[in-house]
């Protein structure tokens, strides 16, 4: 049997479903997360990755819409941990929180509303090509602006942006989209935070670019400069820096760290997957599956030993 969290309990996915006439259907006011969880085999253990940091966004984000929930993080990570338990997942899985207006009303509004949240597991194995690379575009949708949606928070409503760019990429027959913000500069995937090599020197767009706070971004800025002694810039990064980059790639919980192999149809370096970024794969699959001890912070177990 497969549970969700819907509404306060653990019921059947089949039972976990909201009305048509629900508020933030219509107007894209909910907030939503990606959780990884990682299965290691010779543990026999299932690590649920960076589970408080994904919360405490989630609560910072909904309370910037009004949202406020009757749970703290850990109480979500618990009732997490308690969802894959029920499951019984003893494989990779993805977990999606998100908060939403239950209320049966038509108005766009944010104050007067009852926010709700759902959790369920997915299965989705690779998001994009992790081992061959990916060949990306850059969109001609600018990412939407912090003053009107802020890509800082994972508004459901925003991913039309995301939508529409990896549409335009994939349609053309590219993987993935790169947005350019309202200002020209880069700012980020549909799902995924840029950076890119040039020199030895990693760069990747400031937090003030309209880019989401990542949390692999940021794992993934540690461990370049501590564990790759990688020097790290964040600035705002022109359109032209990807053609002259010797390595690009992508971070994300979805994405991982997904190299960039082709961009506009330019080779990125020897159009092979680069040096650092192939280090920083290594260290990044396998602290995420509880092989590296001193990475074991990032992770909680759910079952017990
Ligand atoms: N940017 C966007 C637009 C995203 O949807 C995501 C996925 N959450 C990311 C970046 C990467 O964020 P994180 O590393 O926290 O998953």
């Amino acid at each position: 049997m497969e549970y969700a969290f819907f509404e306060g309990k653990f019921v059947p996915i089949e039972e976990a479903n909201i009305n048509i006439k629900t508020n933030s259907f219509h107007y894209g006011t909910a907030i939503f997360e990606g959780l990884r969880a990682y299965w290691n085999e010779e543990h026999q253990q299932l690590y649920i990755l960076f589970a408080q940091e994904h919360y405490e966004r989630l609560l910072k984000n909904a309370k910037a819409l009004f949202m406020e929930l009757p749970y703290t993080a850990q109480e979500l990570v618990d009732i997490t941990v308690e969802l894959l338990r029920k499951n019984n997942i003893k494989q990779d899985v993805y977990v999606r929180p998100i908060v939403y207006f239950k209320d049966l009303a038509l108005t766009p509004k944010l104050i007067g509303y009852t926010p709700e949240i759902a959790i369920y597991t997915y299965n989705f194995g690779r998001y994009l090509d992790t081992s061959e690379g990916i060949r990306v575009k850059v969109s001609s949708w600018r990412r939407n602006d912090d003053n009107s949606i802020p890509a800082r928070w994972k508004v459901a409503g925003a991913y039309v942006n995301s939508a529409l760019a990896k549409t335009e990429a994939l349609i053309a027959g590219y993987d993935e989209a790169i947005m350019l913000n309202s200002q020209g500069y880069l700012s980020e995937g549909s799902g995924e935070n840029i950076f890119l090599i040039r020199d030895r020197v990693a760069v990747t767009p400031s937090l003030n670019e309209h880019i989401l706070e990542g949390i692999t971004r940021r794992t993934v800025i540690n461990l370049l400069r501590n564990d790759l002694v990688v020097k790290v810039e964040e600035r705002p990064i022109a359109r032209s820096e990807l053609y002259v980059a010797d390595e690009i790639f992508l971070t994300g919980t979805a994405a991982e760290v997904t190299p960039v192999v082709e961009v506009d149809n330019r080779k990125v370096g020897t159009g092979k997957i680069g040096e650092i970024t192939k280090q920083l794969q290594e260290l990044y699959f396998n602290a995420v599956r509880g092989n590296i001890e001193r990475y074991r912070s990032w992770l909680t177990p759910v079952y017990e030993k």
